[in-house]
């Protein structure tokens, strides 16, 4: 496999990764695929395959589900105390730590992202997740509640609720930050007490997989933890319709997250979903320009744009817009592109050519639609799935880069001269994951925070993520929060016990 990367000396453990064909996690053990089929991850700053993996599907799932079902309902895992399953979390986490260059090396090969950034914060927020749900595991806790029944006059009750894991959990996460959306998604399900089997993304199975050596090492007993590479159409659906899983949890693209729903309903399994967005970002007119252009700049250019919650859709004070316009453009243009693993890099590539030719084909539907780039607007170079940074303007409401996800480093810029007209364009979409305002006045902040229609809404800064704070999406972004105590709610089930005194 290739392995021959420029910019830095790549870590042995990462090497010798990539190089052997990567099996699958079930019930502790790293299998072949039960039909023998593998398939290939690529390095996307240079279309070279990465390396080789086992691609599981409907049976691999079955035998991955069983292996959960049995560490739920009679194995191990269901008779260690909270104290002892938040520790080997903790464990987990330490271990993780320890690890942060591999890993870094290892998400920036398969994703593309900067190793800069895959090391500051991809890592270490996968690392403050897991120690912050491993806290949770001892104070999942019910109430006492006191209850009066007209029907039942004189007698006494004592009633109180206890919040269960929900059980076997499957669990589909995207490319955009692979390691991270394991962690989010891992993290309260096993402080909650359930087992998991997960199914990464195609074109980044790796560090999931890395990770599951370390839950093994950490201690977890088999069958607690599964990991299932594959395909979304078949390992992916075959998880989701599966009778004997509890609940799934699915982060992508919300044409998905319907075919999720779907699957979902044969045997009502419990469904979240963190989708897609098409976040406003909103420059009001008494802005410290320069950090609103700062700002603007990162809310999309961050990971290449491939965020849920990027800020795609740059809303200015029209007296300040051609200010705002242009500082963005120029911090576009300064924007460093090349592999990921180059320490000058500020820019890697998208993730595969997939997403290329999307993001590309979206800025051919905006240029037809009379949209302008102001910088960027095409592909970077011929090797490899960059996309230049660009910034789109002569842009309205309805059209299609201005209303879908493109999910790439491309913002459309638009003008407005009143508050009111402000929210209804900011709200009008079918998104509602996350929103920026930038502004000196902070009460008018806080009053358009309260009138966008957003799961998270930031001010005076952009893509703060915290394990303490919850994320998720309103309207077509979403169903359920992750992070914070929020996400537990989605892992547990709450049973009432009523017992006559
Ligand atoms: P996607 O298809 O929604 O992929 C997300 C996950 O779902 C992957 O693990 C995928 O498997 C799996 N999957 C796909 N089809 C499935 C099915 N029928 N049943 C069960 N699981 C299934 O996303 P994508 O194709 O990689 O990207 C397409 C667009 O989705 C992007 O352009 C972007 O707009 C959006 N997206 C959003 C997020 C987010 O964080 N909200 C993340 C990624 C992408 P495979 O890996 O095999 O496809
Ligand atoms: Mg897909």
């Amino acid at each position: 496999m290739a392995t021959t990367m420029s910019g830095i000396q790549l870590e042995s453990s990462v090497t010798s990764f990539v190089a052997k064909t990567r099996k699958m996690l079930i019930n502790g053990k790293w299998s072949d695929a039960a039909s023998g089929k593998t398939f290939d991850t690529f390095n996307p700053a240079t279309g070279e395959v990465l390396a080789r993996v086992a691609e599981g599907d409907r049976e691999d799932i079955d035998r991955a589900v069983k292996a959960a079902r049995a560490a739920f309902d009679s194995g191990p895992w269901s008779r260690l105390t909270s104290s002892e399953r938040g520790r080997m979390i903790w464990k987990l986490a330490d271990l993780l730590e320890k690890h942060t260059e591999e890993f870094a090396q290892l998400e920036s090969l398969d994703n593309g992202k900067p190793l800069t950034v895959a090391r500051a914060a991809d890592v270490p927020l996968a690392v403050d997740l897991f120690r912050y749900m491993a806290g949770w595991a001892t104070k999942i806790e019910g109430t006492t509640i006191p209850i009066s029944v007209a029907y039942t006059p004189g007698a006494k009750y004592l009633a109180y609720t206890l919040r269960e894991p929900v059980g076997v959990v499957g669990q589909i996460i995207p490319w955009n930050f692979p390691l991270l959306m394991a962690a989010w998604k891992l993290g309260p399900a096993l402080a909650a007490g359930c087992t998991v089997v997960m199914k990464p993304a195609e074109q980044t199975p790796l560090s999931c997989l890395r990770l599951g050596e370390l839950f093994q090492e950490a201690g977890f007993p088999d069958g607690v933890v599964n990991i299932v590479p594959g395909f979304g159409e078949t390992a992916g659906a075959a998880l989701a319709g599966h009778p004997d899983v509890d609940k799934i949890a699915f982060t992508g693209s919300t044409e998905v997250g319907r075919l999720i729903l779907q699957a979902a309903a044969g045997n009502l399994k419990k469904v979240s979903l963190e989708l897609g967005g098409k976040s406003p970002n909103v420059v009001l007119g008494d802005v410290d320009v320069d950090a609103a252009i700062a700002g603007a700049a990162s809310a999309i250019f961050f990971n290449h744009g491939q965020c849920c919650c990027a800020g795609s859709r740059l809303y200015v004070d029209s007296k300040i817009f051609d200010q705002v316009v242009a500082g963005v453009s120029d911090h576009a243009s300064k924007i460093k592109i090349g592999s990921g693993l180059e320490p000058s890099t500020d820019m890697g590539p998208l993730v595969s050519a997939e997403q290329m030719n999307r993001v590309c084909s979206y800025l051919e539907s905006g240029f037809a639609e009379g949209a302008k780039a102001t910088v960027g607007g095409s592909r970077h170079g011929d090797k490899g799935y960059f996309v230049k940074p660009t910034v789109l303007v002569n842009t309205h409401d309805k059209m299609k880069v201005v209303q879908e996800e493109i999910f790439g480093p491309v913002v459309t810029a638009i003008p407005f001269s009143d508050t009111d007209e402000l929210i209804a364009k900011a709200n009008d979409s079918a998104y509602g994951l996350a929103a920026g305002i930038w502004t000196r006045d902070i009460k008018k902040g806080h009053r358009i925070a309260s009138q966008l229609r957003a799961g998270t809404v930031w001010i005076n800064c952009y893509n703060i993520f915290d394990a303490a704070l919850p994320f998720g999406g309103y309207k077509q972004s979403g169903w359920g929060r992750e992070m914070g105590h929020d996400a537990l709610e989605l892992y547990t089930e709450v049973k009432a016990v009523c017992s006559a005194l």
